[in-house]
């Protein structure tokens, strides 16, 4: 692996938001929603980004396009520092990075037809594509997404959830980007529904080369479609790795408690399935743990997890190693996650 395969590099990232109160409107505090994000996205890879909801996917997700800027910590697009791009750059870099968004009701303009839709990148781009051709282009992403190209002027509220999703994902590769953020784009899709997408976006990979971060807050959704995943929890990464390392040898307690949570469609199989309840909410990002955040909610904690952070490093899994923040990681054998798979 060279570093010519990295695609997008977060390193260090943190977003912190301000929390006023008082007709003052003083800073009172600080949300963590993002607090010291690094990881690295190859050329044509997707990497699934997992956690609970309020963990912080969302906000990572823009601060990887630059719909806001960080706290600290840098992203690098091709080499190139994306928080420090100025005018060519920064727009060429508009143009690499597309982001689909969770919910297909809200995010479509309802007073835009579909062609106007699909065709605003083109427009906040004018010289991406000649202005005669937007028509026809338009009508290529609406096949490619496996919609009618004679629906171009029909309205979102005519289409289907899962429709509705194929436009938002024709918008997002308009452009031909290089990565595309997926932000829970099937949460809100019935579970039918919900492959079909996914199958579209794997496709779509296939025959474009895109990298996605494919964010989500369910680890059955991303497995199918990650090469690698990163475990979020209260604004950090718990534990990153190959696909086979997080769903067979998971090193992280909450890695393992989530997967333990993750339905076994086979009866016979869940009475040997290791089962780990989560105790008690997420903590307030506004006032995250001491220590391991995890350690108040955690089967393994002792004394130290609550004074000394543990760092996001290779730790052994088993068979190999993977990055874990976990003290005392250790492989746990989810007995079922196998079959599961299958
Ligand atoms: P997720 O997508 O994992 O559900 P988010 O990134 O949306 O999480 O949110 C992480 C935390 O940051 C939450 O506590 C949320 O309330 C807070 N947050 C997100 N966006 C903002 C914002 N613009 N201003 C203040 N707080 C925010
Ligand atoms: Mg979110």
């Amino acid at each position: 692996m060279t570093d010519g395969d990295v695609v997008l590099k977060a390193d260090g990232l943190v977003k912190h938001y301000p929390i006023k109160a008082g007709i003052l409107r003083r800073t009172v505090g600080q949300v963590k929603a993002v607090d010291g994000v690094s990881f690295e996205l190859r050329r044509g890879e997707t990497l699934g980004i997992v956690g609970e909801s309020g963990c912080g996917k969302s906000t990572l997700g823009r601060l990887l396009m630059r719909l806001e800027e960080p706290t600290a910590g840098t992203v690098e697009f091709d080499g190139v520092d994306m928080y420090a791009a100025r005018g060519a750059a920064m727009r060429r870099l508009r143009r690499d990075i597309q982001i689909v968004f969770q919910d297909p009701y809200t995010s479509l303009n309802p007073r835009k037809t579909v062609g106007d839709i699909i065709g605003e990148p083109f427009e906040i781009h004018p010289d991406a594509i000649p202005k005669g051709d937007r028509r026809r282009r338009v009508q290529e992403l609406l096949d490619l997404v496996g919609l009618n190209p004679e629906h171009i002027h029909r309205y979102p509220h005519q289409f289907s959830g899962g429709q509705r999703q194929r436009i938002g994902i024709a918008r997002g590769v308009a452009l031909n980007p290089k990565v595309l953020i997926c932000d829970e784009p099937v949460s809100a899709l019935d579970v039918s529904v919900q492959a079909q997408v996914v199958n579209l976006l794997e496709r779509l990979q296939d025959e474009l080369g895109l990298a996605y971060v494919f964010i989500a807050h369910d680890l059955s959704v991303v497995r199918h479609i990650s090469d690698r995943v990163g475990v979020m929890y209260l604004g950090t990464l718990a534990e990153i790795g190959d696909e086979d390392q997080i769903y067979s040898r998971p090193t992280h307690p909450y890695t393992q408690a989530l997967l333990s949570a993750v339905p076994v469609p086979d009866p016979t199989l869940r009475h040997s399935r290791a089962q780990i309840k989560l105790t008690g909410d997420v903590p307030s990002p506004a006032n995250p743990p001491s220590g391991c955040r995890f350690h108040t909610r955690c089967f393994k904690a002792e004394d130290t997890c609550s004074v000394d952070v543990p760092l996001l490093v290779s730790r052994p899994d088993g068979v190999g190693s993977h990055d874990s923040a976990c003290h005392f990681a250790a492989p746990f054998s989810v007995v079922g996650a196998e079959a599961h798979s299958a």
